[in-house]
């Protein structure tokens, strides 16, 4: 039996990573019959193929946690990855707060990663690090392109497992290539990207980093919609608003329009305008 853990999972076909190379696997019938099909992240035990046949995987092994969005296991960090040209607060925020609820208080950790520095202008950069910095969220200014902040990011990662989520286009495969050293052979004209094609739906995919620890590149969610949110539960995921909350009339004050409320009273100054606006969104898809 040989130890190993899933990088990718294809239609039933698996890839486990073991000391010896990637192993082509399925699950045993057991599995199936369970309905507890493996995931990307997990560690699991296997038998081999024969002279690179389809080897098999006997069992997993408990989960440290386990997300639904996107589908990978045994994470200690994800980072929403955000494009900052013209960058979708909104969905930035949607993919915070649903990355919040499955962290559930601290299962695992997540950080704001804004990726295509190279399209932004200062002053833009600026904005999105008080917001999210004040939000209470490590933000880490990237550009795959060029190589900048990849370091500093790369060392944030160290001998963690961290999932990249975020919008399809955000630079999520990019930012993998720059952590895993592809760039030159993006250079070569030998791209990953190029290679599979310009696949919209994609798989979760595992690849270990040069200085330990893994990453996990993820297809963009295929619903933004909260499922099973209530609008109480919303507040909790903007820690900016309990630094004021004491200050509210009312002590149960859902800060939506209740008289006296000092979060409504901040915004625009000491809250982001975005940030306000966007809870009000999701207050009102939740009801
Ligand atoms: P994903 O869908 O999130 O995996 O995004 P991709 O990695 O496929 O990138 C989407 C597009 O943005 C591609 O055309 C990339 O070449 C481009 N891109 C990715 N990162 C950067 C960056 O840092 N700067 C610029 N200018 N373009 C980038
Ligand atoms: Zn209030």
């Amino acid at each position: 039996m040989t130890g190993g853990r899933i990088t990718k999972g294809v239609g039933g076909l698996y890839s486990v990573e073991t000391e010896r190379g990637a192993r082509p696997c399925r699950p045993r019938g057991v599995f199936r019959n369970s309905g507890a099909s493996p995931v990307v992240g997990d560690a699991c035990t296997i038998t081999e193929g024969e002279s690179g046949r389809i080897g098999s995987i006997e069992s997993i092994g408990e989960r440290k946690n386990e997300l639904v969005r996107p589908r990978v296991s045994n994470v200690d960090l994800a980072a929403a990855v955000c494009a900052a040209d013209r960058p979708n607060f909104f969905l930035l925020d949607k993919y915070l707060i649903i990355l919040g609820e499955q962290a559930d208080g601290d299962r695992f950790k997540i950080c704001v990663a804004i990726n295509k520095t190279d399209l932004a202008d200062e002053g833009g950069l600026n904005e999105i690090k008080t917001i999210y910095g004040d939000a209470g969220y490590p933000v880490f200014f990237l550009s795959a392109l060029t190589g900048d902040g990849i370091e500093n990011f790369s060392e944030y990662l160290r001998g963690k497992t961290t999932a990249l989520a975020g919008v399809s286009g955000a630079g999520k495969s990019s930012i993998v290539n720059a952590l895993t050293g592809r760039l030159s052979m993006e250079v070569g004209g030998l791209s990953r990207k190029t290679a599979r094609g310009k696949h919209t739906t994609r798989h979760a995919e595992l690849f270990a980093l040069p200085g330990g620890g893994s990453v996990i590149d993820t297809p963009g969610f295929a619903s933004l919609k909260f499922s099973g949110v209530s609008v109480g539960a919303f507040k909790k995921h903007f820690a900016e608003f309990a630094r004021y909350a004491d200050e509210c009339r009312f002590s149960d004050c859902a800060h939506i329009n209740e008289p006296g409320c000092a979060i409504r009273e901040r915004t625009g100054g000491a809250i982001s305008a975005s940030r306000y606006g966007n809870y009000l969104r999701f207050c009102g898809e939740a009801e």
